[in-house]
């Protein structure tokens, strides 16, 4: 609309023709009487002096119309001040025409949003709370009074703080609604227009429950099957068939198989442990110690066949559930052991993370495992090969077991591996993790 257009140069340039003839014509119909009078000065000057008073007349009229923000009627056309006056009329009717739209697409928005089942809120650069829709409202007991304040200082739980610290790059799970404590909220932060943040709220208390039957069936399964499995694999322990019967053989297959069905429902329980757990006691895990242990481990397991190294240049412990980490670091070892060809060379190393954090790796000389299934593995029953795992014992759980244990302490496991080149699985640690070493008991 503001744009320069020909056909407006040529529409000024008559209205001033216009506007001159006017004038014209008027001064001539004094000039006649003043001639007539013998007074053509005055005559001219007065006809002049009533032109000009009717121009601010008029220009006094349309400023007037325009301070007080009235729409203007549609001007009749013709000389420079019409023309003026069509020309602010037109943009007036556009920009009416025009915030209608927007005002139209504002309410179908709004409509939208707020038939929404998710809540939605919109929040300024500093988090201030700008507009929510009603679920929102409804999920996190916000009225239009919190409108403009900050979110963080409505919502108070330590939990959104700390999800708001780590950057709320992810979305976090399950957090307790403030309105009603037994819903359960799934929230991801979403940035927009530069500094804008978008924040979107789900009720997930019937997924949140689901989960927990879900969670509670494989505990109490697994709880069940505990004791007849340890009566059976008592029994199948005192019986004695001598090495020539024919029940030698099925036996020491019974013995094998109800071993790893009570590996199996152990390791199904310690998930399910971890799963319904938030955080873990801390205490100062003494690395050298637990490095120690390890290796006797790792050498029991191999029983020779490996070539098996400690290194610890990290130099510090950890701040964390000993006895969980412990099983993490022994489930890595063992897969280690477990999956690496006799000869083989296996290296547990405990070392700073260029991170600022520490890490604990073991490295294998072993098969090595190809890009597409890495990002699976700490999937539950998840193996790359079946029959490589079923034969050496496996479960199928231990690297999930892996992930929670490193999950309740805000760190990350990390696999490098590559067919035919052996495999590094790391347990990466925050700096917060760290502390320093107590005792070396090697010292
Ligand atoms: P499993 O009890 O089958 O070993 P895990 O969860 O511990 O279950 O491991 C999942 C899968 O990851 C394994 O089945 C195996 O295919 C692969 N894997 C784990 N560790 C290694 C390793 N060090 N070298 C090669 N493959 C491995």
């Amino acid at each position: 609309m503001s744009t320069y257009h020909p056909a407006m140069a040529s529409n000024f340039r008559h209205a001033w023709f216009q506007s001159m003839l006017r004038l014209g014509a008027w001064l001539l119909a004094w000039l006649l009487p003043g001639l007539v009078l013998g007074a053509v000065w005055p005559a001219l000057a007065a006809g002049l002096g009533l032109a000009l008073a009717w121009q601010y007349y008029n220009w006094a009229r349309l400023l007037r119309q325009l301070r007080s923000r009235r729409h203007l009627q549609e001007p009749e056309r013709g000389g420079v001040q019409g023309e003026v006056a069509a020309l602010i009329y037109s943009r007036q009717r556009y920009q009416r025409r025009r915030w209608h739209r927007l005002h139209q697409a504002l309410r179908a928005f709004r409509t939208a949003a707020n038939a929404l089942p998710d809540g939605i809120v919109v929040l300024g650069p500093e988090l201030g709370i700008r507009w929510f829709n009603p679920a929102a409202g409804e999920l996190l007991g916000l009225s239009a009074r919190d409108l403009g304040i900050h979110l963080p200082a409505l919502l108070r739980a330590p939990q959104f703080a700390e999800w708001l610290d780590r950057g709320a790059a992810d979305p976090l799970f399950d957090l307790a609604s403030p309105a009603t404590p037994a819903r359960r909220l799934w929230l991801r932060l979403i940035d927009y227009a530069g500094r804008h943040r978008l924040l979107v709220v789900r009720d997930v208390s019937k997924l949140m429950q689901l989960e927990q039957v879900r969670r509670d069936f494989v505990a109490n399964v697994s709880h069940e099957l505990r004791t007849p499995l340890t009566v059976i694999h008592g029994y199948l322990e005192l019986i004695e068939p001598g090495p020539d019967t024919e029940w030698s053989g099925p036996i020491a297959e019974m013995r094998r198989q109800s071993q790893r069905m009570t590996r199996l429902v152990e390791d199904l329980l310690t998930l399910s442990r971890l799963e319904g757990q938030d955080r873990l006691p801390d205490e100062p895990v003494p690395m050298a110690t637990l490095l120690a242990t390890l290796l006797r481990e790792a050498q029991t397991l191999s029983a020779g066949q490996h070539l098996i190294a400690v290194v610890d240049p990290a130099g510090c412990d950890l701040h964390g559930a000993e006895a969980e980490l412990h099983s993490a670091f022994a489930n890595l070892v063992a897969n280690a052991v477990r999956y690496t060809p006799a000869g083989g060379q296996i290296t547990i190393r405990f070392r700073d993370d260029p991170g600022g954090g520490v890490r604990l790796e073991v490295e294998d000389s072993g098969p090595g495992i190809a890009a597409e299934h890495i990002d699976r593995l700490t999937e539950r029953f998840y193996r790359v090969s079946t029959s490589r795992s079923r034969a050496t014992g496996g479960t199928g759980l231990g690297l999930a077991i892996v992930k929670h244990v490193l999950l309740l302490h805000q760190a990350r496991l990390d696999i490098d591996s590559e067919p035919g080149r052996g495999s590094c699985f790391s347990c990466v640690f925050p700096a917060e993790r760290r502390i320093e070493r107590q005792s070396d008991p090697f010292n």
